[in-house]
């Protein structure tokens, strides 16, 4: 770990958070891993140490389902443009298959598939109805005209929606993708079976979204920085932040770490990295995104490298953009004391076990950015109800059964001096053997 002038000392940490934790947990991986290698890697882990049915291991390291659909577009200028669309369910032991939908350049099915899998993980530690899924298209959104896009997401819902159902599988926002994304899949989805505010959370609120999903994710990913911070004897308001990405999840993660003291010393998003030692205001820092269209050029910032932002000096580091980002080649760069997960996947296997070994605190994906799925859960079941409820009540809701998860964690992992990340999959690892073995599907 690199030296760190002016950094927190940090008191000697409660038994199951510190640097030994889970040091006894498998050796070190590869290097390089897929996104589903790695998402595979760190369940078989904890399965192994829970002592999962193998075969029940075998069945979840496969997807239940899989669907690759052609998506053509006309666009604008009179061309036919064929783009790449995936629906992957992992599982439905638990509940209907949940999970986002991400238009980003890169998709592909080995993500879609590591992401359909984590999903499966999340709603079992946070302990609802749920199983898990993810869905993507490989393109640009911002490459896209509104009209190009409604097209493509309104034929991507088409393609995919023999799949779905209020009862089967539910969408959501994920990367590249928003409310008038889910808009727009709620209409095309109503036009055939008619009108389904279920079949799609984080809609608008006008069209039967809930209160404080917007926020939710971000909200979440302050609260388990919260506790940890509190876990670890360190204080809001001499940690310092930075963070990768700053749209949905980011941009709110920033807002409320802010509004609980800590300085927002670092960001980056798509097009590069801005820092400031005294503290980036999150809410001038969104008047400029609003207005720009990036971090870059934030008044009283400089300017850094984009990937210079994981080895920023900070206290706390949120990854909230795309996986795979702390890897074999930067991870001993890393100044951070704590990593919360804000996006999906975004420490390698390889990063995750040198950084634990260096110290690191690393709160995983699968509990750091549930409140987004959890407040999902709530719009499904307001949308069931035809019944709304208060911001308030979805906030206090929220925080009662994200924290509550996350002490189950923090307990799990002191008890089995396991890391977070493996006490996590252990908890929803368990889960949803259970539910296999007791609904006898095999
Ligand atoms: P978003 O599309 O709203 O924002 C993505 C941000 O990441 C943008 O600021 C973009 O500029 C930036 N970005 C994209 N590629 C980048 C790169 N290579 N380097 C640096 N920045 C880059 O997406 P989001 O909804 O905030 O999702 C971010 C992450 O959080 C994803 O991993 C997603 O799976 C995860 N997540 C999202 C939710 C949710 O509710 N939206 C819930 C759970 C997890």
């Amino acid at each position: 770990m690199v030296a760190e002038a002016g950094a927190q000392r940090i008191p000697p940490e409660p038994e199951g958070m510190s640097a030994e934790s889970g040091r006894s947990e498998r050796a070190e991986p590869p290097r390089q891993m897929s996104h589903w290698e790695a998402a595979n890697f760190f369940f078989e882990t904890a399965a192994e140490r829970v002592g999962i049915d193998p075969e029940i291991v075998e069945l979840l390291r496969r997807p239940y389902r899989e669907l690759h659909v052609e998506v053509p577009v006309r666009m604008d200028d009179g061309r036919l443009a064929v783009f790449s669309g995936f629906r992957v369910q992992h599982s439905a032991a638990r509940g209907p298959y949940k999970g986002g939908v991400r238009f980003h350049p890169e998709v592909d099915l080995d993500e879609v598939r590591a992401l359909a899998a984590l999903m499966t993980w999340k709603t079992a530690i946070v302990n609802i109805p749920f199983g898990g899924a993810k869905g993507g298209v490989q393109c640009d959104p911002t490459a896209l005209s509104k009209e190009e896009n409604r097209r493509l997401t309104r034929t991507y819902m088409v393609n995919i929606s023999h799949l779905l159902g209020v009862q089967r599988d539910i969408a959501a926002p994920d990367m590249g993708t928003d409310k008038q994304t889910m808009a727009w899949m709620m209409d095309a989805y109503g036009s055939a079976h008619g009108y389904t505010p279920g079949i799609v959370t984080g809609k608008p609120i006008s069209l039967g979204g809930s209160a404080g999903r917007r926020e939710a994710t971000g909200r979440g990913v302050a609260l388990v920085t919260r506790d940890t911070l509190a876990s670890l004897g360190m204080s809001a308001e001499q940690t310092r932040v930075a963070i990768h990405g700053y749209g949905n999840v980011g941009r709110f993660a920033a807002q409320f770490l802010h509004e609980m003291g800590c300085k927002i010393v670092a960001v980056a998003d798509v097009g590069g990295c801005v820092v400031r030692p005294d503290g980036i205001d999150p809410g001038l820092l969104q008047e400029h995104v609003a207005a720009t269209g990036s971090v870059v050029g934030m008044a009283g910032t400089w300017e850094r490298e984009r990937d210079e932002v994981f080895t920023s000096e900070c206290d706390v580091l949120v990854p909230a953009a795309v996986g795979g980002v702390i890897h074999a080649d930067n991870w001993a760069r890393v100044q951070a004391r704590v990593i919360v997960e804000g996006a999906n996947g975004p420490v390698t296997p390889y990063a995750d076990h040198h950084l634990r070994e260096g110290g690191v605190t690393i709160v995983p994906d699968i509990i750091a950015n549930a409140g987004g799925v959890l407040v999902s859960y709530f719009e499904w079941a307001q949308n069931i109800q035809q019944y709304r409820w208060s911001e308030e009540h979805v906030n206090r809701e929220l925080e009662t059964m994200l924290c509550d998860a996350f002490q189950g964690v923090r307990q799990r992992a002191e008890v089995e001096d396991a890391s977070l990340r493996t006490a996590a999959f252990m908890i929803g690892g368990e889960r949803v053997a259970e539910a296999i073995e007791i609904r006898g599907f095999v």
